[in-house]
């Protein structure tokens, strides 16, 4: 490998900005808010009511005024009069009068007069009496209108990515349907001689041709995101095999190119695209793995320009600059507002050296180290080892002016998304 030193070469945040100045949201569209996971809310939500819609009981209990029962315990206790029940769905009729209670259900509406609800816990029932033994509610257990929701406020941003809550805050607000940013469809293409399709066993076994594993991995890291992968398959490393492949590309909202990107003889992705019209921004970016990263346009008539990455081969390479510096540009065109890829600070376990001019994103496993992450390294670093993505947590950063991570100092790490939501051991502790 040429090494890395050349002027030229952008900054990972330089080529992170190049990026998101040359993309634009995509337009919206409205689904069902049972089709709505994952997906990017495109305007903000106003509540059109007051949630909860009226003063409610937090509790099973019975509704009282607060002076009537202070004081009260096991040797004094305050008998109320009960003068009517009421549950969830229904409404009070009567107002509770001095010395009187109303018998409430959760959710059911506090009747006028009452200021607070004594839990059942603390009351001693008795045939039209409630005698009241603990007065630790006196006044509370309300829960008030409008607490949660308030009519005419915004109670969803636009950019947000919904997930159970914003759906069930979409349900509450009355929003069957919902505008949502339009999925981009990227489409993925492989380059390469020594490719094939995961059908072809035979080459495979035989120990002639390596499987394109990059379309898949790479459609699965789009679709995680909300993108809607589109495989182009696999032009050979000539000139017309690529052009050949890169016409459906053009009805797509972005490409992602991967191999032929070096300086190798057979690396022509470059020049085919910038034959049929494509605007390089730049080549090469200060990344380990994934330097020889491109990124640019071509211009359409009548839609915008499509923008086109090219991701290194190296099936790591490939995964970690969409990682990087693609997963930002599609959730700008999502209509995301939060664009970057979440850090974490992590604790290194291992001593770690790295070459000065590079960021470095290494992979690592995490584990749960009482309010800390301990980042281990997954192993071989090498940008063929693919196997190292699968076993891994997160990538961990190393900064280009860093030639040492000690063993034990903190760092910033980039979570993959989670192999699973859960983990081996508790991760807080109660009492
Ligand atoms: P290149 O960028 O063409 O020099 O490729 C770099 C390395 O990545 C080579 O070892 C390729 O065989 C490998 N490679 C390229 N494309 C793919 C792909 N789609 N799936 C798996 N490996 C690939
Ligand atoms: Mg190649």
């Amino acid at each position: 490998m040429s090494q890395p030193r050349q002027a030229d070469w952008l900054l990972v945040h330089e080529a992170l900005q190049r990026i998101l100045d040359a993309v634009q949201p995509l337009e919206t569209e409205e689904v069902a808010l049972t089709e709505a996971l994952g997906r990017t809310l495109a305007e903000p939500v106003t509540s059109p009511i007051d949630q909860p819609p009226w003063d409610n009981s937090a509790m099973d209990g019975f509704a009282v005024r607060a002076a009537d029962v202070r004081g009260a315990t096991t040797a004094a206790p305050r008998a109320l009069r009960v003068i009517e029940s009421v549950a969830a769905g229904a409404f009070p009729t009567r107002t509770v009068g001095p010395g009187e209670a109303v018998r409430l259900m959760t959710g059911a509406p506090i009747p006028a007069g009452a200021d607070g609800v004594i839990r059942i816990e603390h009351a001693r029932v008795m045939a039209g009496v409630v005698e009241i033994f603990d007065d630790a509610d006196a006044g509370r257990n309300v829960r008030r209108r409008g607490e949660d929701l308030v009519r005419g406020t915004e109670v969803l941003r636009a950019g947000v990515v919904l997930r159970a809550g914003e759906v069930g805050v979409l349900a509450t607000v009355g929003r069957a349907r919902v505008p949502v940013g339009r999925r981009p469809r990227v489409g993925l293409l492989s380059t390469g001689d020594e490719l094939t399709e995961i059908g072809d066993t035979a080459a495979v076994l035989a120990g002639r041709r390596i499987v394109d594993s990059n379309s898949y991995g790479l459609a699965a890291a789009a679709l995680a995101l909300g993108a809607e992968p589109v495989r182009l398959g696999i032009a050979r490393d000539d000139a017309s095999s690529l052009e050949e492949h890169l016409v459906p590309a053009l009805d797509l909202d972005a490409l992602v190119t991967t191999a032929g990107a070096s300086v190798g003889d057979h690396d022509l992705v470059k020049d085919v695209l910038e034959r049929i019209g494509m605007r390089t921004a730049f080549w090469r970016v200060r990344i380990r793995p994934g330097s020889p990263f491109s990124f640019g346009w071509i211009a359409r008539s009548g839609r915008p320009p499509l923008p086109v990455f090219g991701l290194p081969g190296n099936p790591v390479s490939a995964l970690v600059t969409f990682e990087v510096l693609v997963k930002p540009a599609l959730r700008k065109m999502l209509g995301r507002s939060k664009l970057h890829s979440r850090t974490i600070h992590v604790r290194v376990a291992d001593r770690i050296k790295s070459p000065p001019g590079l960021m470095r994103f290494l992979r690592v496993t995490l584990e749960a180290r009482g309010a800390e992450w301990l980042a281990r390294l997954t192993g071989e670093q090498g940008s063929g080892i693919l196997s190292s993505v699968a076993r891994a947590d997160a990538l961990l950063v190393v900064p280009l002016e860093v030639e040492t991570l000690e063993a034990g100092t903190t760092a910033m790490a980039l979570p993959l998304a989670p192999q699973d939501d859960a983990q081996d051991t508790i991760g807080f502790h109660t009492g």
